[in-house]
């Protein structure tokens, strides 16, 4: 799964606070520091094919030092990078790296952003004892997500080679995408080989250490592992770590956690079976239905996806069903019936069957929601704000849902750009229509078809 736009938060180890999210930030968060953040202390996502980490799925990932992972296993987290970004947040200064949280923020209209959710799930004498603790020492992680490796049968439109082995082979067979002129870290114009540094079979040095570190340590300190790819149940080491909970039942207290993209591909008994007496999540991601679905998540049958969801949650060996919704330019006219959908199926199974999130793509920033004309995003938040008027004060709704329906309708109101270092949007619509048509070509698609709403803005734009 691609990472950079994927919704991480463990929701499932909730901080028992009476604070509502603002209260949390300006009063827990705020009281130590403008800019503190826990998940640079105890929250990590490690790629483990590329050796490269991040404290969340926002800022950009850094470089593992393997060197010293033969003295040190835990340097998979404890990098120098996070170390310094650590000091930042104490001394109040925001790391460039989480841009993300700081343009919600600086929205104003009182925004919440991740910082509050990715902070709120610890308990608050961790968080005194993170700002307190010298920037230099290592910190035991308490959530760490992590990919094993890059295999997927999935090519969505937002991803990349980088996190998918489809997409790999698309730029094998079809060379480059072509004339795209804010792809500026050339996403579309490789196949990443260093993604994936090691071939099946080799002996590769980070997952070396994570398992040394598991077997060692991690197994007793870590709250939650969620386990991501790629499509994390078509990599052996990902059985093996399930082997590893089946052999060893009652040993661990970590709770588990697996992303999949609950394509037909995926092999549901055993998962079901290996899952058997376990605490786990299963996360999924959605952000329209039927054949719109299909076209942005392609390799996805929607029919499928809808069977798989439904089997799992009615297996009851679930702790909670995640659905992560990541926020694009296409997704916003199905985006409502979705959510309507999810509520019908909370109305049915109960609160957390599923739950969901709503993650706004930065990157690649020509399919972010903000390339959409002013007329046509004014729609989508007035949609949007008739599902909230509707479903906002529903019971079963929960508070972070409601917040994140509202903070997409005030980012479509609000922000006009997707991230600082964007392209200006000429060179954004240029962009959206160069990649559509290839994406057509090569993946046997019809924009206009699918999108018909789009049609006269997508005819309009000259390339
Ligand atoms: S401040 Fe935001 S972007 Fe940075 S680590 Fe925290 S949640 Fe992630």
């Amino acid at each position: 799964m691609f990472l950079e736009n994927f919704q991480s938060s463990f929701t499932n180890i909730l901080n028992k606070t009476s604070m509502n999210d603002l209260e949390f930030r300006q009063q827990v968060l705020d009281t130590k520091s403008a800019s503190f953040c826990a998940a640079k202390w105890y929250n990590a996502t490690i790629w483990l094919g590329s050796g490269q980490t991040t404290s969340c799925h926002h800022p950009p990932a850094h470089k593992i030092d393997d060197e010293l992972l033969k003295t040190n296993p835990s340097a998979i987290h404890n990098t120098v990078e996070k170390k310094i970004d650590r000091l930042n947040m104490q001394l109040g200064n925001r790391p460039k790296g989480c841009e993300y949280c700081w343009k919600i923020e600086d929205m104003g209209r009182d925004a919440v952003s991740d910082r509050v959710y990715k902070s709120k799930i610890y308990p608050l004498e961790a968080l005194n004892e993170a700002y307190q603790k010298p920037h230099q020492e290592d910190v035991n992680l308490r959530t760490l997500e992590i990919a094993f490796d890059r295999t997927c049968q999935f090519a969505c439109s937002y991803c990349n080679p980088a996190f998918s082995s489809t997409w790999v082979r698309d730029i094998q067979r079809n060379g480059p995408y072509e004339r795209l002129v804010s792809d500026g870290r050339n996403h579309f114009t490789h196949t990443h080989d260093r993604a994936q540094l090691y071939r099946f079979g080799e002996t590769n040095p980070y997952v070396e250490a994570f398992f040394k570190w598991w077997e060692t340590d991690l197994y007793r300190t870590l709250q939650e592992l969620r386990i991501t790819g790629g499509e994390p149940l078509m990599s052996g080491e990902t059985w093996k770590l399930l082997d590893w909970f089946k052999e060893n039942k009652g040993k661990s207290q970590t709770k588990l956690a697996i992303n999949s993209n609950l394509g037909k591909e995926v092999d549901l008994d055993r998962l079901l079976d290996s899952i058997d007496g376990l605490d786990i999540d299963i996360y999924t991601s959605m952000e329209s239905t039927g054949q719109q679905a299909e076209y942005i998540r392609d390799g996805l049958n929607y029919s499928a996806w809808v069977m798989n969801l439904i089997r799992l949650i009615e297996s009851r060996k679930l702790r909670g069903m995640h659905v992560m919704c990541t926020i694009n330019a296409l997704c916003l006219d199905t985006l409502p019936n979705l959510l309507t959908t999810f509520m019908r199926y909370k109305q049915y199974y109960g609160q957390d069957f599923p739950n969901f999130t709503l993650n706004i793509l930065r990157f690649p920033s020509f399919q972010s929601p903000l390339v959409l004309p002013p007329e046509i995003r004014n729609h989508h938040k007035n949609q949007l704000q008739a599902w909230l008027d509707q479903w906002g004060s529903n019971e079963l709704i929960q508070e972070h849902e409601r917040n994140h329906v509202q903070r997409l309708i005030d980012y479509l109101d609000v922000v006009k750009t997707p991230h600082s270092d964007t392209f200006d949007m000429p060179a954004l619509h240029n962009d959206f229509k160069q990649f559509y048509q290839q994406y057509d070509q090569r993946r046997n698609k019809n924009f206009t078809k699918t999108f018909s709403h789009l049609t006269s803005w997508y005819d309009s734009i000259q390339v």
